[in-house]
């Protein structure tokens, strides 16, 4: 395979407000795409910063009362560590308010005017007199002048779809002062676009780097007829960098928005001692850029024409993904749907979110839908169920003697698995991460069959069987590790506690290729625990009303809410017999506030029947297979549902806050816990 060089992109995040699940879409639609590429040996980076400048920003400053670069530089920080969290990994992450974007914002800008593609003409503007600040549209509201509909927005009627200018509405509302904006006339600066219009028709329809639906929208929307002139400039005060010929105006953020991908590539090559043309300015190296549909007309207009006016090297591909609905709607506040990245990390392991998205993730402009139940759901099947069970139900079975010294025969199912690596990986370059998730899966599956045909865990008891578990834990070892590099770009904590386990980091996908011999199995730690729906439902609470956990603070702690109790003799101890229990059945009670009716296994046909007053803590579908500790002994107890043979024990003050007791992996029902 030789080695290609890429240099990819996601789109800068905005430093006016934080990353949210949806942002995270592409983010990690990216991360996924260069730990592939990373993966198979190429020589791939990953580009990104914050987007700093424009009309929001300087407002928002202005009304917390301090310095744009204070609030961009605290906004940076907190986006940098919400992608470390999530383990997005980027070879460089700046700014686009940095000296090397300046310098090169100068610079294609000299070629632009140099190609006579820069025009001036009057403009019309919305001011605000008392702010003292030009109007972008969205700070203005007024009546639509076409159906006479109030409080309209400055660019279009969300009543009629009517498209205007905000100078059009009919009173004008500014929304940062109330008062009614003047109209001033300032000079603007337009790149005229048409002049590219042929070179921009090829460049979007040869089929190499747009998706077909995106290379047909902007046929349809826009190459069919004249392109419009390109506002570029924006009259002080306005945050941003000054045009150094033409005083007194600044770039439009979006025209050093994009610039903003090689200034971060500039700054990475000056501290790698790398030369910097090898990357933008050489036909062997490939650039991605990853974007979300609404910024299509930027990218695939606007910034081809600007490389190539500036002799750069045009993208080899444009990933245009679709936006992201939460149980099939927009994101909302009011549901607890706009749910930030910080908030999610409150509740859930990035793990999930991980994997979530690239199981849903296609090489189309899909939206993409978040059901919160089928989260759960999928995780715990397809990560917990299929991938980490296989080394939870073998890794311990093998800690003396390490994997066996010559490959044991399994039926074909590694070699099977190896051979399917390729079609594997076409899906993940594709970016078609659905693909690639369903065929590790039913690897997953098949591994699965091996381990229940085998039984392990039965083997073991049975001293004479000592060298056919060391065999069976060996394929099952190698199978799962397997998949644990085919997964390495979606879960790369796995890909290294994996590593850890079996003494060889995972770096290279050809690893997948060849099983492990002979080599020691470390003491097997937990890999990952499954999703717990009262946890998704934490987090939605947060989203619902931020703050209410901070007031949380203030209530007493648990221990001092329930002081210790008396002290007790051993025996006293000893008279409740607790037991590991299997939850074989869990359903609601009709009628009950409080009380799920479980059907707990103590081994054998041996079962229990208990009401647990765990109703609003958990769901009884998520209960069934669960290990608890249940009170086995306790008197029987007649109750308006039935009869209660027990108790499962728990913790927490009652209502959601219920925490029910897990014993470790391997424990068996029946059990006693001393
Ligand atoms: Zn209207």
């Amino acid at each position: 395979m030789t080695q290609r060089r890429l240099l990819v992109t996601s789109a800068l995040p905005y430093a006016n407000g934080h990353i949210h699940i949806g942002h995270l879409v592409e983010y990690l639609q990216t991360d996924i795409w260069v730990r592939f590429q990373k993966l198979r040996g190429h020589d791939c980076r990953y580009m990104c910063a914050d987007d700093t400048h424009g009309t929001a920003i300087m407002i928002r400053a202005r009304q917390e009362g301090r310095s744009e670069a204070e609030l961009i530089a605290q906004m940076q920080a907190a986006h940098e560590q919400d992608f470390a969290d999530f383990q997005i990994q980027f070879d460089n992450y700046g700014s686009t308010h940095s000296p090397e974007n300046k310098s090169l914002c100068a610079e294609i800008w000299q070629a632009i005017r140099q190609a006579g593609l820069v025009k001036e003409k009057d403009v019309e503007q919305l001011f605000d007199a008392e702010v003292g600040a030009f109007l972008a549209d969205r700070f203005v509201r007024g009546t639509c002048p076409k159906c006479g509909a109030a409080d309209q927005p400055g660019d279009n009627c969300s009543v009629c779809g009517h498209h205007y200018s905000p100078v059009e509405l009919v009173d004008p509302k500014s929304t940062l002062s109330g008062t009614t904006p003047e109209i001033r006339t300032a000079k603007h600066l337009f790149i005229e676009l048409e002049q590219l219009h042929d070179f921009l028709s090829q460049w979007t329809q040869s089929g190499q780097h747009l998706q077909p639906e995106i290379a047909n929208y902007l046929q349809g929307h826009f190459l069919g007829e004249p392109l419009r002139d390109w506002d570029i400039s924006r009259p002080a005060p306005y945050f941003g960098f000054e045009i150094p010929d033409s005083q007194g105006n600044y770039w439009y953020v979006w025209f050093d928005a994009p610039i903003g991908y090689m200034a971060s590539t500039k700054q990475w090559c000056d501290r790698q001692g790398e030369n910097f043309d090898d990357w933008w300015k050489s036909a062997d190296c490939e650039i991605h850029h990853f974007i979300g549909k609404d910024i299509t007309y930027f990218h695939t207009l606007f910034w081809p024409g600007m490389l190539k006016t500036a002799d750069y090297s045009l993208p080899t591909k444009i990933h245009v993904h679709g936006f992201l609905t939460v149980d099939g709607e927009k994101m909302s506040k009011s549901k607890g749907t706009f749910v930030n990245a910080r908030t999610y990390l409150n509740h859930l392991d990035p793990s999930y979110l991980r994997y979530f998205y690239a199981s849903k993730l296609t090489a189309r402009v899909d939206d993409l839908d978040l059901s919160l139940e089928e989260f759960v759901t999928k995780v715990n099947s397809d990560l917990v169920g299929k991938v980490v069970n296989l080394a939870s139900r073998s890794a311990k079975f093998v800690a003396q003697t390490g994997l066996s010294a010559e490959y044991p025969d399994d039926g074909g199912l590694f070699e099977q698995a190896a051979a399917a690596g390729d079609e594997i990986a076409d899906a993940y370059e594709a970016c078609d991460y659905n693909r690639a998730m369903r065929q590790i899966m039913a690897l997953a599956d098949r591994a699965n069959r091996y381990v229940e045909e085998n039984r392990p865990w039965e083997l073991r008891k049975d001293p004479q069987q000592a060298e056919r578990l060391q065999a069976v834990c060996s394929v099952t070892l190698n199978l799962f590790r397997q998949l644990a590099i085919y997964l390495a770009p979606v879960l790369p904590r796995l890909a290294a506690q994996t590593g850890e386990l079996l003494g060889t980091p995972l770096t290279h996908w050809k690893q997948s290729q060849q099983p492990l011999v002979g080599t020691p199995v470390a003491k097997f730690k937990h890999l990952l625990r499954r999703v717990e729906a009262k946890d998704v439902q934490a987090m939605i609470n947060e989203s619902k009303a931020p703050g209410e956990a901070a007031s949380a603070t203030a209530s007493p702690t648990p221990l001092e809410a329930e002081p210790l109790a008396e002290e007790c003799t051993f025996d006293d101890f000893q008279k409740v017999d607790l037991r590991v229990a299997r939850i074989i059945a869990a359903e609601q009670v009709p009628d009950a506030r409080k009380l799920l009716k479980l059907q707990l296994s103590l081994g054998g046909d041996v079962t229990r029947q208990v009401f647990a007053g765990i109703k609003a803590a958990y769901q009884p579908e998520d209960l069934v297979g669960r290990l608890v500790v249940c009170a086995a002994n306790l008197a029987p107890r007649k109750m308006k549902f039935g009869v209660s043979e027990g108790m499962v024990v728990a913790s927490g003050p009652g209502g959601k806050e219920i925490f029910l007791l897990s014993p470790d992996e391997g424990a068996q029902p029946g059990q006693r816990v001393h």
